[in-house]
Protein backbone atom coordinates (compact mmCIF):
# COMPACT_ATOMS: atom_id res chain seq x y z
CA UNK A 1 0.00 0.00 0.00
CA UNK A 2 1.08 3.50 -0.63
CA UNK A 3 0.60 5.20 2.28
CA UNK A 4 -1.51 4.18 4.78
CA UNK A 5 -4.61 5.73 4.19
CA UNK A 6 -6.56 4.62 1.14
CA UNK A 7 -5.40 6.90 -1.83
CA UNK A 8 -9.02 8.40 -3.17
CA UNK A 9 -9.06 9.27 -7.18
CA UNK A 10 -10.78 12.10 -6.00
CA UNK A 11 -7.82 14.78 -5.64
CA UNK A 12 -7.14 15.62 -2.75
CA UNK A 13 -4.54 18.39 -3.57
CA UNK A 14 -5.36 20.88 -0.20
CA UNK A 15 -4.99 24.39 -0.63
CA UNK A 16 -3.71 25.36 2.39
CA UNK A 17 -3.03 29.47 3.31
CA UNK A 18 0.29 29.15 5.52
CA UNK A 19 -0.46 32.43 7.49
CA UNK A 20 0.14 32.89 10.91
CA UNK A 21 -1.88 30.26 11.82
CA UNK A 22 -2.69 27.75 9.60
CA UNK A 23 -5.81 27.86 7.97
CA UNK A 24 -7.21 24.48 6.23
CA UNK A 25 -8.71 26.16 4.22
CA UNK A 26 -11.34 24.54 1.32
CA UNK A 27 -8.94 21.93 1.77
CA UNK A 28 -9.47 19.23 -0.42
CA UNK A 29 -8.65 22.02 -3.22
CA UNK A 30 -11.64 24.31 -4.85
CA UNK A 31 -13.50 21.59 -7.10
CA UNK A 32 -14.20 19.86 -3.51
CA UNK A 33 -15.63 23.43 -1.67
CA UNK A 34 -17.52 23.83 -5.22
CA UNK A 35 -18.35 19.81 -5.09
CA UNK A 36 -19.83 20.18 -1.44
CA UNK A 37 -21.77 23.43 -2.11
CA UNK A 38 -23.70 22.46 -5.26
CA UNK A 39 -24.02 19.26 -4.05
CA UNK A 40 -26.44 20.94 -1.05
CA UNK A 41 -28.22 22.78 -3.53
CA UNK A 42 -26.23 25.60 -3.13
CA UNK A 43 -25.38 26.79 -6.29
CA UNK A 44 -22.04 28.80 -6.06
CA UNK A 45 -23.52 31.07 -8.70
CA UNK A 46 -26.38 32.16 -6.79
CA UNK A 47 -23.89 33.63 -4.02
CA UNK A 48 -22.68 36.37 -4.90
CA UNK A 49 -26.62 37.44 -5.59
CA UNK A 50 -27.25 36.04 -2.21
CA UNK A 51 -25.52 38.50 -0.31
CA UNK A 52 -27.09 41.45 -1.58
CA UNK A 53 -30.45 39.77 -1.04
CA UNK A 54 -29.74 38.94 2.46
CA UNK A 55 -28.29 42.64 2.63
CA UNK A 56 -31.88 44.02 2.04
CA UNK A 57 -33.03 41.77 4.91
CA UNK A 58 -30.36 42.99 7.04
CA UNK A 59 -33.37 44.56 9.85
CA UNK A 60 -34.65 41.45 10.67
CA UNK A 61 -33.94 39.69 13.65
CA UNK A 62 -32.39 35.82 13.04
CA UNK A 63 -33.61 33.59 16.24
CA UNK A 64 -30.28 31.60 16.12
CA UNK A 65 -27.41 32.14 14.08
CA UNK A 66 -24.75 29.23 14.15
CA UNK A 67 -21.16 30.18 12.99
CA UNK A 68 -18.88 27.40 11.32
CA UNK A 69 -20.37 24.34 9.35
CA UNK A 70 -18.34 21.67 10.56
CA UNK A 71 -19.33 18.92 12.92
CA UNK A 72 -20.37 20.92 15.42
CA UNK A 73 -22.05 23.88 13.40
CA UNK A 74 -24.03 21.26 11.38
CA UNK A 75 -25.27 19.08 13.69
CA UNK A 76 -26.34 22.26 15.76
CA UNK A 77 -28.09 23.60 12.62
CA UNK A 78 -30.03 19.94 12.87
CA UNK A 79 -31.34 20.03 16.17
CA UNK A 80 -32.20 24.13 15.46
CA UNK A 81 -33.79 23.41 12.34
CA UNK A 82 -36.15 20.71 14.07
CA UNK A 83 -36.84 22.88 16.98
CA UNK A 84 -38.48 25.42 13.99
CA UNK A 85 -35.84 27.81 14.28
CA UNK A 86 -34.92 28.23 10.56
CA UNK A 87 -31.30 28.67 11.85
CA UNK A 88 -28.92 30.47 9.83
CA UNK A 89 -25.58 29.16 9.20
CA UNK A 90 -22.32 31.29 8.22
CA UNK A 91 -19.75 29.20 6.43
CA UNK A 92 -16.56 30.38 6.86
CA UNK A 93 -13.78 29.88 4.77
CA UNK A 94 -14.05 25.95 5.49
CA UNK A 95 -17.69 25.17 4.12
CA UNK A 96 -17.81 21.39 5.84
CA UNK A 97 -15.01 22.16 8.11
CA UNK A 98 -11.83 19.78 8.98
CA UNK A 99 -13.66 16.88 8.11
CA UNK A 100 -13.83 17.70 4.23
CA UNK A 101 -10.16 17.57 4.50
CA UNK A 102 -9.70 13.77 4.93
CA UNK A 103 -10.49 10.65 3.12
CA UNK A 104 -11.78 8.31 5.41
CA UNK A 105 -13.23 7.99 8.47
CA UNK A 106 -13.85 5.17 10.66
CA UNK A 107 -14.58 6.22 14.02
CA UNK A 108 -17.88 8.53 13.67
CA UNK A 109 -20.21 6.27 14.81
CA UNK A 110 -23.13 4.41 12.50
CA UNK A 111 -20.71 3.54 9.60
CA UNK A 112 -19.33 0.40 10.19
CA UNK A 113 -17.53 0.76 6.99
CA UNK A 114 -15.85 4.02 7.80
CA UNK A 115 -17.06 7.11 5.17
CA UNK A 116 -15.25 9.73 3.61
CA UNK A 117 -14.71 13.01 5.41
CA UNK A 118 -16.20 15.11 2.44
CA UNK A 119 -19.27 12.80 2.05
CA UNK A 120 -20.29 12.52 6.19
CA UNK A 121 -20.31 16.22 5.97
CA UNK A 122 -22.27 16.77 2.93
CA UNK A 123 -24.50 14.39 4.22
CA UNK A 124 -25.10 16.40 7.63
CA UNK A 125 -25.15 19.40 5.81
CA UNK A 126 -28.25 18.21 3.54
CA UNK A 127 -29.77 16.74 7.17
CA UNK A 128 -29.48 20.10 8.20
CA UNK A 129 -30.72 21.89 5.23
CA UNK A 130 -34.21 19.25 5.31
CA UNK A 131 -35.16 20.27 8.32
CA UNK A 132 -34.67 24.65 7.26
CA UNK A 133 -31.52 25.72 7.83
CA UNK A 134 -30.46 28.68 5.70
CA UNK A 135 -26.60 28.78 4.95
CA UNK A 136 -24.57 31.74 3.52
CA UNK A 137 -20.70 32.24 2.46
CA UNK A 138 -19.01 34.93 4.55
CA UNK A 139 -16.81 34.82 7.40
CA UNK A 140 -17.76 36.76 10.80
CA UNK A 141 -15.38 38.96 11.48
CA UNK A 142 -16.48 41.08 14.63
CA UNK A 143 -19.27 40.81 16.79
CA UNK A 144 -20.90 43.17 19.44
CA UNK A 145 -22.66 40.41 22.09
CA UNK A 146 -23.05 43.84 24.28
CA UNK A 147 -27.01 43.90 24.44
CA UNK A 148 -30.04 42.17 22.70
CA UNK A 149 -30.26 41.97 19.62
CA UNK A 150 -26.57 40.35 19.65
CA UNK A 151 -24.54 41.73 16.26
CA UNK A 152 -22.15 39.61 13.95
CA UNK A 153 -20.16 41.60 11.41
CA UNK A 154 -19.42 39.58 8.07
CA UNK A 155 -17.20 42.22 5.35
CA UNK A 156 -20.85 42.90 3.91
CA UNK A 157 -23.25 43.29 6.20
CA UNK A 158 -24.37 43.16 9.77
CA UNK A 159 -26.56 40.19 11.10
CA UNK A 160 -28.90 40.77 13.89
CA UNK A 161 -29.74 37.80 16.05
CA UNK A 162 -31.53 36.65 19.65
CA UNK A 163 -29.23 33.78 20.43
CA UNK A 164 -25.71 32.90 18.66
CA UNK A 165 -23.76 29.19 18.71
CA UNK A 166 -20.13 29.61 18.21
CA UNK A 167 -19.20 27.04 15.86
CA UNK A 168 -15.73 28.06 14.34
CA UNK A 169 -13.17 25.41 14.88
CA UNK A 170 -9.55 25.03 15.91
CA UNK A 171 -6.87 25.08 12.81
CA UNK A 172 -3.76 22.98 13.41
CA UNK A 173 -0.43 24.73 13.38
CA UNK A 174 1.59 23.16 10.26
CA UNK A 175 4.98 23.80 9.07
CA UNK A 176 5.28 25.16 6.13
CA UNK A 177 7.69 22.58 4.58
CA UNK A 178 7.49 21.51 0.63
CA UNK A 179 5.54 18.37 0.55
CA UNK A 180 3.59 18.87 3.54
CA UNK A 181 0.21 20.40 1.78
CA UNK A 182 1.15 18.55 -1.26
CA UNK A 183 0.22 14.96 0.93
CA UNK A 184 -2.13 16.01 3.22
CA UNK A 185 -5.61 14.62 4.37
CA UNK A 186 -4.81 10.66 2.81
CA UNK A 187 -1.36 10.85 1.23
CA UNK A 188 0.33 10.50 4.37
CA UNK A 189 0.47 13.85 6.24
CA UNK A 190 -2.12 14.24 9.08
CA UNK A 191 -2.33 16.37 12.38
CA UNK A 192 -4.62 13.50 14.09
CA UNK A 193 -2.96 10.72 15.63
CA UNK A 194 -7.01 9.39 17.23
CA UNK A 195 -8.12 10.51 13.78
CA UNK A 196 -5.75 8.59 11.74
CA UNK A 197 -3.06 6.29 13.05
CA UNK A 198 -4.94 2.79 12.71
CA UNK A 199 -4.23 3.46 9.04
CA UNK A 200 -0.22 2.98 9.92
CA UNK A 201 -0.29 -0.61 10.73
CA UNK A 202 3.25 -1.96 10.94
CA UNK A 203 4.33 1.19 9.28
CA UNK A 204 7.35 3.81 10.16
CA UNK A 205 5.83 6.95 11.36
CA UNK A 206 7.64 10.38 12.71
CA UNK A 207 5.67 12.81 14.90
CA UNK A 208 6.86 16.65 14.56
CA UNK A 209 6.91 18.34 18.04
CA UNK A 210 8.46 18.01 21.35
CA UNK A 211 5.50 19.32 24.09
CA UNK A 212 2.77 17.29 25.52
CA UNK A 213 0.86 16.48 22.63
CA UNK A 214 3.46 15.31 20.90
CA UNK A 215 4.50 12.74 23.74
CA UNK A 216 0.75 11.75 23.60
CA UNK A 217 0.49 11.29 19.56
CA UNK A 218 3.91 9.33 19.58
CA UNK A 219 2.63 7.18 22.46
CA UNK A 220 -0.43 6.47 21.02
CA UNK A 221 0.64 5.56 17.06
CA UNK A 222 2.71 2.52 19.17
CA UNK A 223 0.08 0.82 18.78
CA UNK A 224 -0.30 0.80 15.50
CA UNK A 225 3.44 1.83 14.15
CA UNK A 226 6.93 -0.32 13.95
CA UNK A 227 8.73 2.85 14.70
CA UNK A 228 7.57 6.48 15.71
CA UNK A 229 10.79 8.79 15.38
CA UNK A 230 9.92 11.76 17.38
CA UNK A 231 11.36 15.00 15.55
CA UNK A 232 12.20 17.96 17.53
CA UNK A 233 14.36 20.87 17.02
CA UNK A 234 15.87 21.11 20.44
CA UNK A 235 17.56 18.21 22.87
CA UNK A 236 15.54 17.80 25.04
CA UNK A 237 11.49 17.61 24.82
CA UNK A 238 8.74 20.19 26.48
CA UNK A 239 6.46 17.88 27.58
CA UNK A 240 5.85 17.44 31.10
CA UNK A 241 8.79 15.65 33.10
CA UNK A 242 6.51 12.59 33.21
CA UNK A 243 5.51 12.62 30.21
CA UNK A 244 8.74 13.27 28.25
CA UNK A 245 10.16 10.21 30.55
CA UNK A 246 7.64 7.53 29.33
CA UNK A 247 8.30 8.62 26.25
CA UNK A 248 11.49 8.05 25.74
CA UNK A 249 11.41 4.90 27.47
CA UNK A 250 9.18 3.54 24.88
CA UNK A 251 10.55 0.88 23.02
CA UNK A 252 9.50 1.87 19.69
CA UNK A 253 9.93 5.53 20.20
CA UNK A 254 13.06 7.35 19.04
CA UNK A 255 14.01 10.27 19.25
CA UNK A 256 15.42 12.71 16.88
CA UNK A 257 17.18 15.82 18.40
CA UNK A 258 17.89 18.78 17.02
CA UNK A 259 16.34 18.21 13.92
CA UNK A 260 14.14 20.30 11.82
CA UNK A 261 11.98 19.29 8.99
CA UNK A 262 12.36 20.77 5.80
CA UNK A 263 10.29 18.66 3.18
CA UNK A 264 7.95 15.93 3.16
CA UNK A 265 8.99 13.18 0.44
CA UNK A 266 6.87 11.15 -1.67
CA UNK A 267 5.12 10.76 -4.68
CA UNK A 268 1.66 11.69 -6.31
CA UNK A 269 0.45 7.84 -6.81
CA UNK A 270 2.39 6.32 -3.38
CA UNK A 271 2.19 9.34 -0.72
CA UNK A 272 4.97 9.85 1.85
CA UNK A 273 8.12 8.33 1.95
CA UNK A 274 10.52 9.90 3.80
CA UNK A 275 11.00 13.17 5.34
CA UNK A 276 14.03 15.42 5.12
CA UNK A 277 15.02 16.78 8.26
CA UNK A 278 18.24 19.24 9.04
CA UNK A 279 20.45 19.41 12.21
CA UNK A 280 20.04 22.37 14.28
CA UNK A 281 23.24 23.02 15.03
CA UNK A 282 25.44 21.43 12.35
CA UNK A 283 22.71 22.03 9.49
CA UNK A 284 23.66 18.66 7.69
CA UNK A 285 20.73 17.28 6.08
CA UNK A 286 19.35 14.08 6.29
CA UNK A 287 16.28 11.93 5.32
CA UNK A 288 14.17 9.58 7.92
CA UNK A 289 12.29 6.97 6.06
CA UNK A 290 7.94 6.62 6.80
CA UNK A 291 5.00 6.55 5.98
CA UNK A 292 3.13 8.55 7.85
CA UNK A 293 4.29 12.43 9.45
CA UNK A 294 1.74 13.45 12.33
CA UNK A 295 2.66 17.25 12.69
CA UNK A 296 2.36 17.63 16.65
CA UNK A 297 3.20 21.04 16.83
CA UNK A 298 -0.04 22.38 18.31
CA UNK A 299 -3.89 24.28 16.97
CA UNK A 300 -5.19 27.72 16.57
CA UNK A 301 -8.25 28.34 17.64
CA UNK A 302 -10.50 30.31 15.19
CA UNK A 303 -11.96 32.46 18.10
CA UNK A 304 -10.24 36.17 16.91
CA UNK A 305 -13.32 37.86 16.55
CA UNK A 306 -15.13 36.65 19.58
CA UNK A 307 -12.42 37.19 21.73
CA UNK A 308 -13.23 40.60 23.31
CA UNK A 309 -16.59 39.61 23.66
CA UNK A 310 -16.84 36.38 25.21
CA UNK A 311 -13.74 34.80 27.82
CA UNK A 312 -11.14 32.80 26.25
CA UNK A 313 -7.95 30.70 27.71
CA UNK A 314 -4.35 31.58 27.49
CA UNK A 315 -4.16 29.69 23.64
CA UNK A 316 -7.69 31.33 22.75
CA UNK A 317 -10.00 28.49 23.23
CA UNK A 318 -13.24 29.79 24.73
CA UNK A 319 -14.04 29.07 27.66
CA UNK A 320 -17.90 27.97 28.88
CA UNK A 321 -19.63 29.25 31.97
CA UNK A 322 -21.77 28.39 34.78
CA UNK A 323 -20.78 24.60 34.72
CA UNK A 324 -22.31 24.32 31.02
CA UNK A 325 -20.00 23.00 28.59
CA UNK A 326 -21.59 25.08 25.95
CA UNK A 327 -22.82 28.62 27.59
CA UNK A 328 -21.22 31.72 27.86
CA UNK A 329 -20.88 34.44 30.06
CA UNK A 330 -23.47 36.15 27.58
CA UNK A 331 -27.18 35.39 27.71
CA UNK A 332 -27.71 33.48 24.41
CA UNK A 333 -24.43 33.13 22.94
CA UNK A 334 -23.35 28.90 22.90
CA UNK A 335 -19.62 28.08 21.89
CA UNK A 336 -19.40 24.05 20.21
CA UNK A 337 -16.90 22.02 18.88
CA UNK A 338 -12.92 22.91 18.86
CA UNK A 339 -13.13 26.18 19.52
CA UNK A 340 -14.13 25.45 23.21
CA UNK A 341 -12.26 22.12 23.28
CA UNK A 342 -8.54 21.26 23.11
CA UNK A 343 -8.63 18.20 24.42
CA UNK A 344 -10.92 15.55 22.43
CA UNK A 345 -10.55 17.44 19.01
CA UNK A 346 -13.51 14.84 17.21
CA UNK A 347 -15.61 15.34 14.96
CA UNK A 348 -18.05 13.20 17.56
CA UNK A 349 -17.38 15.32 21.06
CA UNK A 350 -17.90 18.45 18.29
CA UNK A 351 -20.87 17.57 17.31
CA UNK A 352 -22.06 16.26 20.55
CA UNK A 353 -20.96 19.92 21.64
CA UNK A 354 -22.88 20.96 18.69
CA UNK A 355 -26.41 19.52 20.04
CA UNK A 356 -25.78 20.61 23.13
CA UNK A 357 -25.56 24.10 22.11
CA UNK A 358 -28.99 24.26 19.89
CA UNK A 359 -30.75 22.77 22.70
CA UNK A 360 -29.68 24.97 25.37
CA UNK A 361 -30.17 28.08 22.51
CA UNK A 362 -33.92 26.66 21.73
CA UNK A 363 -34.59 26.63 25.18
CA UNK A 364 -32.97 30.01 26.07
CA UNK A 365 -35.19 31.41 23.23
CA UNK A 366 -38.39 29.71 24.73
CA UNK A 367 -37.79 31.39 28.48
CA UNK A 368 -37.29 34.80 26.57
CA UNK A 369 -40.10 34.61 24.70
CA UNK A 370 -38.94 34.17 21.15
C1 LIG B 1 -6.77 15.64 8.60
C2 LIG B 1 -7.79 15.49 9.70
C3 LIG B 1 -8.37 14.27 9.89
C4 LIG B 1 -9.31 14.11 10.89
N1 LIG B 1 -9.88 12.89 11.05
C5 LIG B 1 -10.82 12.72 12.00
C6 LIG B 1 -11.43 11.45 12.18
O1 LIG B 1 -11.10 10.49 11.49
N2 LIG B 1 -12.37 11.35 13.14
C7 LIG B 1 -12.74 12.39 13.94
O2 LIG B 1 -13.61 12.25 14.79
N3 LIG B 1 -12.15 13.60 13.79
C8 LIG B 1 -11.21 13.79 12.85
N4 LIG B 1 -10.61 15.00 12.72
C9 LIG B 1 -10.96 16.08 13.65
C10 LIG B 1 -12.30 16.71 13.23
O3 LIG B 1 -12.22 17.08 11.89
C11 LIG B 1 -12.60 17.90 14.12
O4 LIG B 1 -12.59 17.51 15.48
C12 LIG B 1 -13.97 18.48 13.78
O5 LIG B 1 -14.02 18.84 12.42
C13 LIG B 1 -14.27 19.69 14.64
O6 LIG B 1 -15.50 20.21 14.23
P1 LIG B 1 -15.88 21.73 14.49
O7 LIG B 1 -17.24 21.89 13.93
O8 LIG B 1 -15.66 22.07 15.90
O9 LIG B 1 -14.82 22.60 13.68
P2 LIG B 1 -14.35 22.57 12.14
O10 LIG B 1 -14.63 21.28 11.48
O11 LIG B 1 -12.95 23.06 12.17
O12 LIG B 1 -15.28 23.66 11.46
C14 LIG B 1 -15.13 25.02 11.74
C15 LIG B 1 -16.08 25.82 10.84
O13 LIG B 1 -16.06 27.18 11.26
C16 LIG B 1 -15.94 28.02 10.13
N5 LIG B 1 -15.35 29.30 10.59
C17 LIG B 1 -14.16 29.50 11.20
N6 LIG B 1 -13.98 30.81 11.49
C18 LIG B 1 -15.11 31.43 11.05
C19 LIG B 1 -15.57 32.78 11.04
N7 LIG B 1 -14.82 33.79 11.55
N8 LIG B 1 -16.78 33.07 10.48
C20 LIG B 1 -17.55 32.09 9.97
N9 LIG B 1 -17.18 30.79 9.96
C21 LIG B 1 -15.97 30.47 10.48
C22 LIG B 1 -15.10 27.21 9.15
O14 LIG B 1 -15.28 27.69 7.84
C23 LIG B 1 -15.72 25.82 9.38
O15 LIG B 1 -16.88 25.69 8.61
C24 LIG B 1 -9.67 15.20 11.72
C25 LIG B 1 -9.09 16.44 11.51
C26 LIG B 1 -8.16 16.60 10.50
C27 LIG B 1 -7.54 17.95 10.27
Amino acid sequence: MASGRTLRSLTLAATFTFSATVQIETSAGDHRKSAFLLHSGFALPAVSGLSGELHSMSSSIENIVIVGTGSAGLTAAVYAGRANLSPLLIEGTLPGGQLTTTSEVENFPGFPEGIDGFQLMDNLRKQAAKFGARFEQGRIGSVDFSGQPLKLRTGEREILARSVIVATGASPRMMGVPGEKEYFGGKGVTTCATCDGAFYRNMDVVVVGGGDSACEEALFLTRFASSVTLIHRRDTLRASRIMAERTLAHPKIRPAWNSILTEVLGSPEAGVNGVRVKDAKTGAGRVIPCKGVFMAIGHVPNTEPFAQALDVDASGYLLPAGGSQVKTKVPGVFVAGDCADHIYRQAITAAGMGCQAAIEAERWLAEHGA
